[in-house]
């Protein structure tokens, strides 16, 4: 499984000419990588410009709405989405929730996406608050169970769900969450997503797990210099990007740090508990 790079503007950039630099760039900057997946999820506005720029980058909204289409003033159809060439749409960001979208939205927007062939990209995380009252795990879990309402026991449906690990607190904030402790939530996310998609893939004891296993994403304050952690030592299957994608260079140093050793994804344990496969760690490979 190879890592998934994921960049979300934002609100940015303000002008036409500043996207194209900025997407021409990225694309330069990482033509010879072979071992990662990078997807780049602009404003609505700039798709189409960025649809026709011939290159590998994947692309990605932001959001979208609950239904295909109709009088729903300002919103975006998932279907709008996919026909302006998306694979993938965020939902739930927490920037969304803080300006008030509750569960119960993010649980249609799911649905909706699903069902144009989006691969939604749903974040969850808690506050600073929450996690100095050691809730994170529990809203970690009311998140995934609310989110995923009424979809969870659909191994077919859900997967193409990517679960993002966004800690609130540390978005946008230069206070990434430390790796070891990152660790601990990629575990336990493992777990729960797990039972609750009712995931036939197997995984060992460092969640480390087979192809068919939803991916798991860290995001929050990721740079060139921590980007490599979350994979390699939190065992995460990618990353989503903010401030620091909207910096050419710094986001092709983080896709790079990513790619010369990241594929432990099929060092994983078979049903039957026996290790298969072939993993590159530092540019060696190991098989067993
Ligand atoms: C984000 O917006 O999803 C994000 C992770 O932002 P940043 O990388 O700036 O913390």
């Amino acid at each position: 499984m190879e890592p998934l790079i994921v960049a979300n503007w934002k609100m940015n950039p303000i002008t036409l000419a500043e996207v194209k630099n900025l997407f021409n760039s990225v694309k330069n900057g990482i033509k010879n990588i072979k071992n990662a997946k990078v997807v780049i999820c602009p404003p609505f506005v700039y798709l189409s410009n960025i649809q026709y720029l011939k290159s590998n980058i994947k692309l990605g909204a932001q959001d979208c709405f609950w239904e295909e289409k109709g009088a729903f003033t300002g919103e975006i159809s998932p279907l709008t989405l996919k026909n302006l060439g998306c694979e993938y749409v965020i939902i739930g960001h927490s920037e969304r929730r803080k300006l008030g979208e509750t569960d119960e939205m993010i649980n249609k927007k799911i649905k909706a996406a699903l069902s144009a062939k989006l691969k939604p990209i749903l974040c969850i995380g808690e506050t600073g608050e929450e996690r100095k009252q050691g809730k994170t795990f529990k809203v970690l879990k009311n998140q995934l169970k609310n989110d995923l309402k009424y979809l969870i026991s659909n191994i077919y449906y859900l997967k193409s769900l990517i679960i993002a690990y966004e800690p609130v607190w540390a978005i946008g904030t230069g206070n990434s969450c430390e790796p070891r402790e990152a660790k601990k939530v990629y575990l336990f996310l493992r777990k729960i997503s797990h039972q609750l998609i009712n995931s036939r893939a197997s995984y060992n004891s460092e969640g480390i797990c087979s192809g068919s296993a939803n991916k798991l994403l860290y995001g929050g304050s990721v740079n060139s210099e921590n980007a490599a952690s979350y994979i390699q030592e939190a065992n995460f299957q990618g990353l989503l990007v903010g401030g620091a994608s909207l910096n050419a260079q710094e986001f092709i140093k983080i896709v790079k740090s990513i790619d010369p050793a990241p594929i432990l994804q099929n060092n994983c344990f078979a049903a039957h508990g026996g290790r298969i496969g072939q993993s590159r760690l530092a540019g060696q490979y190991y098989s067993y």
